[in-house]
């Protein structure tokens, strides 16, 4: 190892190395090599089937990998789940919520979950943020999408996590929804708050990721700055479409 690689060891937040899901006959995730560095917004995209969500789940140690490693903030996501998984804040494409708590009693659940003490205040805060204040006592599965979607982002951010794990977070908001995110998933990362954020709503990843990975037939098609993507005249939908 070099200093360069020595570097990038401590400053990564995710790491995955020769990453391998198969399903069957199908390789679903195919050797792939992964790195995020602490206090980046990551675009992780790709079109339908390509291997995200496997991935994704890898990541968050919910599904074995067939081969290759995971490192997560330091650690194994399965061998050392209650190091990682406390630390970490995530979103998952459909959200579940338990169907007799109240918006409110899912998030003091959560709190109860990860045993946080003057959670309050700050779940307060959050619902106001995203606009649903007024709405706490009514039950979470009897929400809209887009008021589910944005008490998921809440009860993800309530134990102040270091990384944040989205999948398509602002599908199903309408455009106020969808700044009231953009705000505060800006502002936490400001705070140091690393992101991992995948979507299929490119102008939205375009406009907060510093950097994206196009994953096509589980391997890594893109990687770069979106910057150092775009040809002149271009949007990150060009860049997608070409290398998918
Ligand atoms: P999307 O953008 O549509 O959500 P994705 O990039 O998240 O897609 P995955 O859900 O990881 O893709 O799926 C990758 C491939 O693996 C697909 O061909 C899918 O059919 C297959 N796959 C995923 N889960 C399973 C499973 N449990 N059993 C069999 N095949 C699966």
């Amino acid at each position: 190892m070099d200093d360069d690689d020595l570097r990038d060891v401590a400053s990564a937040v995710i790491r995955a190395e020769s990453l391998t899901r198969r399903y069957g006959v199908l390789t679903a995730v195919d050797g792939l090599d992964l790195t995020i560095q602490r206090g980046e917004i990551y675009g992780f995209l790709g079109p339908n089937g390509a291997g995200k969500t496997s991935t994704i789940r890898m990541l968050l140690g919910i599904l074995r990998p067939t081969a290759g490693t995971v490192e997560v903030l330091g650690g194994s996501p399965s061998a050392d789940p209650f190091r990682v998984k406390r630390r970490v804040g995530v979103v998952a494409e459909q959200p579940a919520f338990y169907d007799d708590l109240s918006a409110w009693e899912s998030l003091a659940f959560h709190a109860a979950l990860y045993r946080l003490t003057g959670w309050d205040a700050r779940a307060a805060a959050l619902i106001e943020r995203l606009g649903l204040a007024g709405f706490e006592r009514l039950r979470a599965v009897d929400y809209s999408r887009g008021m589910r979607q944005k008490l998921a982002l809440a009860r993800a951010l309530l134990h102040r996590p270091e990384l944040l794990v989205l999948d398509e977070p602002v599908s199903g908001l309408d455009p106020h929804g969808i700044r009231q995110v953009r705000e505060l998933l800006l502002e936490e990362n400001a705070a140091g708050v690393s992101i991992v954020l995948s979507s299929h709503i490119l102008s939205e990843v375009e406009r907060t990721a510093h950097r994206v990975g196009i994953l096509s037939a589980g391997r890594l098609a893109v990687e770069g700055p979106v910057s150092s993507l775009l040809r002149p005249g271009e949007t990150l939908e060009d860049v997608f479409v070409r290398a998918t």
